[in-house]
């Protein structure tokens, strides 16, 4: 997703006292529910989904059922599943048994008729109904919209992340366990397009004026990128030769925007040329590439790409870096679609490890503009982006209750991803390490601390204080240095313990390397020099001579 602008400005304020107060926000047993892998949860292995769904926009309703096929891990006889209020669970079947269940707010636990037995393989089929809640503003907040095109056709969305699927359809809704596939079968008015993950297997038209799409998705997908977008759209697409053959890239538009799209859509090759360099291969292959029309600015649906940026680059026309780099690519097709790597092949397993996402998501911008136009684009733009940082709070939220933490996971995060690229101090190898973590984690969820782990060793160098520092705590460090004539003293403050990355100095314009620790060191210069830190790094540096 894109970090929410808009409201950063009005809620300034706001977001001040809650950062003081972070530490002291008190979680509902409702956020606890959502957000922990349960007992409930733990003893069965996710593998497949049939979501079957009809939309009805006469009352804005939808009705359904999801069969959700599992593993058994460990014998236990409750379930949970998820769907918010005010959507309902009516039935849950097994086999030809109607199941018991009972309700705690958004959680259903429901009893099957035996204890289950490791190993074994079994499915339930729960239906649903209900008008779901509208979202107030998508994509940042969660839920259906019933929208019209500029010709007065129905337009109607979804958008759940960070919500949850759960708003609108019966999940397993947390993000440590995803199916192995999915088949979704939605039906909707005749006169529409549906469009969801996946390939299209068939479209039929039934009695009673109405269509029923079938998608197929046959790859691991989180819940929160499972989408139904429902318009009068018109399709085109193209292939693309990437990395692992020919990508199928399809486009559905409103049709008076298709030659605008057929134009402004030249932007996806360019953005697979650049992010498979940088990430590797499309992590999507067997289920394509789409971007999908939409009435917000974009999500990163997996496999199906939504887009509202206008048909402009930028976002919404604006450079987020204000250099004039970021009106060089569409934001919403860069952005949105790195998340194919970072977001939906690799999945963090809790919300408040997100800045694998969205930080590898902000960095792609960058990447891409380093593929496109060089290396001094990249700087300038990623620095650019530094004016957003708030140091409000550290990046990863509170684990087990569904949160999210700060929204520094996006700046804050490419620019921690662009000083570690200066620390190692080898493109090849920082790119290397970034395939390294698609290929290890290809379709998996993770914790951040594989994640961490994998680049220390990538990296050849022990990065807990560095991650520590940025991911965990809101200090800038500080590089303080005093020249006492050719003496140059130094050292990190205002930082973790054991905070000692490399830093990359130029003394009277000659490069040196230095490495910090909390304390002092020195080495000769010549008296007088010039002391100067490299911007790449996201540091603040401190002349104690100058007060
Ligand atoms: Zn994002």
């Amino acid at each position: 997703m894109k970090r929410q602008n808009g409201i950063i400005l009005i809620s300034l304020l706001l977001l001040t006292t809650f950062a003081v107060h972070a530490q002291n926000v008190v979680f509902t047993h409702q956020d606890s529910l959502r957000g922990t892998i349960t007992n409930e949860r733990a003893w069965w292995d996710l593998l497949y989904y049939h979501l079957d769904v009809t939309v009805n926009p006469v009352d804005s309703s939808l009705k359904g059922q999801n069969t959700i096929r599992f593993r058994v891990l460990a014998p236990f006889q409750t379930m949970q599943i998820d769907l918010q209020e005010p959507m309902h669970i009516t039935k849950v079947m097994l086999e030809k048994e109607e199941l018991l269940f009972r309700r705690d707010g958004n959680a259903y636990f429901i009893t099957l008729t035996q204890k289950q037995t490791t190993g074994d393989f079994n499915q339930i089929t729960v239906s649903f109904e209900g008008k779901p809640q509208v979202s107030k503003r998508p994509p940042w907040s969660g839920g259906l919209s019933w929208k019209r095109d500029k010709n007065n056709n129905p337009l109607i969305v979804t958008t759940c992340q960070g919500d949850g699927a759960s708003l609108w359809w019966p999940c397993k809704d947390h993000q440590y366990d995803e199916p192995d596939s999915m088949l979704m079968t939605v039906t909707v008015p005749e006169g529409l397009t549906e469009v969801s993950n996946g390939r299209l297997r068939s479209v039929t038209l039934n009695p009673g004026n109405t269509k029923t799409f079938t998608w197929f998705v046959s790859n691991p997908i989180n819940n929160y990128c499972v989408n139904l977008n429902i318009a009068d759209y018109v399709h085109f697409g193209e292939t693309y030769k990437g990395e692992k053959g020919i990508l199928d890239c399809d486009y559905y538009v409103l049709p008076y925007n298709l030659d605008k799209a057929k134009q402004q859509f030249s932007e996806v090759p360019r953005m697979l040329e650049a992010l498979e360099y940088w990430f590797g291969p499309y992590p999507f292959y067997e289920d394509s590439y789409k971007l999908v029309e939409v009435p917000y600015p974009g999500m990163e649906h997996q496999s199906s790409v939504t887009y509202g940026n206008d048909y402009k680059n930028g976002y919404k026309q604006t450079d987020e870096s204000n250099t004039g780099w970021g009106l060089k690519f569409d934001f919403i097709i860069v952005h949105e679609s790195a998340h194919e790597w970072f977001g939906n092949s690799i999945t963090t397993k809790d919300i408040a490890d997100m800045w694998v996402h969205e930080s590898f998501g902000a960095y792609s911008e960058s990447l891409f503009l380093n593929y496109h136009f060089g290396k001094q684009a990249c700087s300038d733009y990623v620095i650019g982006t530094r004016a957003k940082i708030r140091n409000d709070r550290p990046i990863i939220g509170p684990y087990d209750v569904n949160t999210e933490g700060s929204g520094d996971m996006y700046f804050k995060g490419a620019n921690m991803l662009h000083t570690l690229r200066q620390v190692i101090n080898d493109d090849e190898k920082f790119r290397q390490m970034i395939r390294g973590l698609s290929k290890t984690f290809y379709h998996q969820t993770v914790t951040t601390q594989q994640v961490e782990n994998y680049m220390s060793e990538a990296a050849g160098m022990n990065l807990t204080s560095f991650f520590n520092q940025y991911l965990r705590d809101i200090r800038i460090p500080v590089f303080e240095y005093q020249l006492d004539k050719s003496i140059l003293k130094y050292r990190w403050t205002n930082c973790v313990t054991g905070f000692n990355i490399p830093i990359k100095i130029s003394v009277n314009k000659t490069t040196n390397w230095l490495n910090p620790t909390s304390e002092w060191k020195t080495v000769t210069v010549k008296k007088g020099s010039t002391i100067n830190t490299d911007i790449n790094f996201y540091i603040m540096s401190k002349n104690l001579d100058i007060h």
